[in-house]
């Protein structure tokens, strides 16, 4: 016990529970990282960690018996959320909620909760288990259409289908790439967005607040860039701010959401939530007086948070590596660095299979447009050394 004598439970410990865990130390708590591997991120900056399989309710029991924290706090999707709810009934903190980390533990939960429970205008969609179902549901949506296993993220058996020759295809990758291996997807009506930003959206005894939106982009469904603030008409902030609102009431609890919206013009669609930090929200980290990880840490513990001060504006370029490795060598950072206002986190994640955030690039300028040249820049420069494995 630190002297403060509260302790947080971390449930994930990639980068952005790594800055959770350090925001909630700067505020005197012990933490514990938790995650399926050894050497994770969080973990590398955790009091203590555990490494189990989160999946697992009685792992997850296990653990938080023998913790016994003051807060539980998810950092991913993948986890028994059921056994969560049931440790919350038993006098448990789960921040924001319990019944947020269900919700939003796969596509399905928080899509129906959106668009049939609140009315929030959402794309169209249908979920498929079978084949069979999966070509009724494309034909019904029609083409083009978004294909997603209902457990995944940063784009992992994502496919856009834009002509009927690539409907097979999509069905082949989402079954290889959900979560949980094959299983049920979601087809989405594919929305053609002017932009899409994140909608910060902070929850707290001071009430509800937003961050300047950031807007962002996305390659084959995983974030690349992001920068704040994104410029927006103000009837189109009006009712990105009224869908955050109703979609985090709903949720409950005090912590930071990241709100993803599709803009078109005066519309606003919204697309999922996450009742937690949100990647794009890293860029935050050098626009922001409290960046997203400071705001969680501190709302959580019941904190207030009168106002958001944004800063400067800024970008963010993340640092996506590929191979098959346990050895990265990310060089020529002092190249990369040369510019004034601009920075890295690099995340030590201990290996690669595929496709891996391994690190992010910040930058801050005048104006969004040249944040965005800086931190490209930047990357230009970065040099990436994928080593063969050691063992
Ligand atoms: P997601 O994992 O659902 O956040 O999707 C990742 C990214 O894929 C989004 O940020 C969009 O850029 C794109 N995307 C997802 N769904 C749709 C859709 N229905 N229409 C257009 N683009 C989409």
């Amino acid at each position: 016990m630190t002297p403060v004598g509260r302790k947080a439970l971390l449930l994930g410990s990639g980068e952005l529970g790594k800055e959770v865990a350090l925001e909630l130390q700067r505020m005197g708590v012990e933490v514990v990282a938790c995650d399926r591997y050894a050497g994770a991120p969080a973990m590398q900056v955790a009091h203590r960690h555990h490494v189990i399989n989160m999946l697992d309710g009685k792992e997850l029991r296990r653990v938080i018996e023998l913790e016994r924290p003051d807060h539980i706090i998810p950092e991913v999707e993948a986890i028994a959320t059921d056994e969560l709810v049931a440790l919350e009934k038993e006098g448990y903190h789960v921040t924001p909620t319990a019944t947020a980390a269900r919700l939003t533990m796969n596509r399905e939960g928080i899509r129906r909760l959106a668009a049939e429970t609140l009315g929030v205008p959402t794309s169209k969609y249908r979920f498929a288990d079978t084949k069979e179902e999966y070509l009724k549901a494309i034909d019904e949506i029609g083409i083009p259409c978004v294909v997603k296993p209902i457990m995944s993220s940063s784009g992992h058996g994502q496919t856009t289908v834009k002509t009927p020759e690539a409907v097979e295809h999509a069905w082949e990758e989402s079954q290889a790439g959900g979560r949980a291996g094959a299983g049920r997807v979601i087809v989405e009506g594919f929305v053609p967005f002017d932009y899409e930003i994140t909608l910060l959206t902070v929850r707290s005894i001071s009430g509800t607040t937003y961050c300047a939106p950031i807007g962002h982009i996305q390659v084959e469904g995983d974030y690349r860039y992001s920068w704040q603030p994104q410029p927006m008409a103000p009837e189109a902030l009006k009712k990105a701010q009224e869908i955050a609102k109703k979609v985090t009431d709903a949720l409950g609890g005090y912590g930071i959401f990241g709100v993803e919206l599709f803009v078109k013009g005066d519309e606003v669609i919204f697309s999922e939530v996450s009742p937690r930090p949100h990647d794009t929200g890293m860029v935050t980290m050098i626009t922001q007086d409290l960046s997203e990880f400071a705001l969680h840490a501190r709302v959580l513990l019941g904190l207030p948070v009168p106002t958001i001060t944004l800063h400067t504006p800024g970008a963010s370029r993340a640092v996506v590596v590929e191979g098959d490795t346990d050895q990265i060598i990310l060089g020529n950072l002092e190249n990369v660095l040369a510019e004034p206002n601009t920075q890295m986190r690099i995340f030590g994640k201990p290996e690669i299979k595929g496709h891996r955030r391994m690190g992010v690039i910040l930058a801050s300028a005048d104006t969004v447009d040249e944040a965005r040249a800086k931190a490209e820049r930047a990357y230009e420069k970065l040099e990436v050394k994928v080593l063969p494995r050691s063992k």
